[in-house]
Parts: C-alpha cells; structure tokens; sequence
C-alpha cells in the first residue's frame, strides 16, 4: 500500500486487472479543500498537479471558491508547487485561471495520455514520487496519473455541470467506482 493509500470498501476487489489498477486512485476525497496539507508534506509531497474544471473551478460558476483559494495558500506556505494540468481547449480560459491562482499550468493536457504530466514533472522539477495528481475525473485524470507512474487523488465534481461527454463518462465512472467511500463523506 503506498503511504497515503486508504482503504475503501471496494478495495477487497483484488482483481489483478490491468484496467482495474489504471482506474484505482490512491485516495478519494471529497473535494481539494478536505486534502490535508500537512499530511501530504508528511507524505514527501513537494509538488500537487491539478485539474482545473470542476476540480478547482467550477464549470457552473467558473469562479473558484474561498475555500479552494485558501488551500491553495496553505500549499504555497508549505512550499508545495502547484501545476493546473487541463484538458480544456480554452487556453486563454485555462491561462486566466492558472494566473488568478497564482499556480504553473500545463494546457491542452490530453489526458489520460500521461505526455502532459510527465511535461508537468519535468517544468516543476520533480521527481514522481514527490508529486501526486487530483482530479474530478476517473477516464481522465486518474487514469493518467497511473499511467505515469504517480499518486492520484480523485475528488468529486463540484458543480452537476459537465460537457455532454464527460456525462457519459460520468455513468461508466460510476460504475467502476462501485462503493467506494469518499472522504469527509
Ligand atoms: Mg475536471
């Protein structure tokens, strides 16, 4: 078990399957905010990469909450880097984010392809054990962490608004998340 692994109610499914490792994060929790900070210091965290659209900003909204802001200070002060790593096409969108959060960005990620995070590691200096990813998305974000060999912590979305695709993912997502147990749920 890696050190910030936790066990779910679904992790008695062993099934071995290649398919089921890509698709396993490390941890679920129920949103970036609830991600303890000295905890992931604790871990040997030294850089967190991120999604942007309903992991740190809402696609309702599009304006990331206080409580998103404020986490992302206490990674600052803990001398934890920050890289936003979007699939969104907006680049100017995705830019004006990374700016306004004060974070490093890589933009048309393409994930699950694992290119953009290892373009995420090599720009922040990283090594991967030192770096986990969050993300709302398991097709996506999880997936492309695992490919790239790096800790993953998979949030829920935070706002019901979501691409007409990513709807559809979210039915299989749901599927092969089972019963798992999120965090501060
Ligand atoms: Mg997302």
């Amino acid at each position: 078990m890696l050190p910030m692994q936790r066990r779910s109610r679904s992790s008695g499914s062993e099934t071995g399957s290649n398919q089921m490792r890509l698709t396993r994060a490390s941890r679920y929790v129920r949103s970036v905010e609830l991600i303890d900070v000295d905890e992931l210091k604790a871990h040997g965290i030294r850089c967190v990469l991120v999604d942007r659209d309903n992991t740190l900003v809402p696609r309702d909204t599009k304006v990331a909450p206080t409580d998103v802001r404020a986490w992302l200070e206490r990674l600052r002060q803990a001398h934890i880097s920050v890289c936003m790593v979007s699939n969104n096409f907006h680049t100017d969108q995705v830019c004006a984010s990374a700016d306004d959060l004060g974070c490093a960005v890589v933009h048309h990620a393409m994930k699950p392809a694992p290119v953009a995070i290892q373009i995420a590691l090599v720009t922040m200096g990283v090594p991967k054990e030192q770096t986990v990813l969050v993300g709302d998305q398991l097709f996506t974000d999880v997936v492309a962490g695992n490919l790239a060999g790096i800790r993953t912590i998979l949030v829920r979305p935070q706002s019901r608004k979501d691409l007409w695709y990513t709807q559809l993912f979210r039915i299989a997502e749901q599927a092969f998340l089972g019963d798992v147990s999120f965090e501060g749920e």
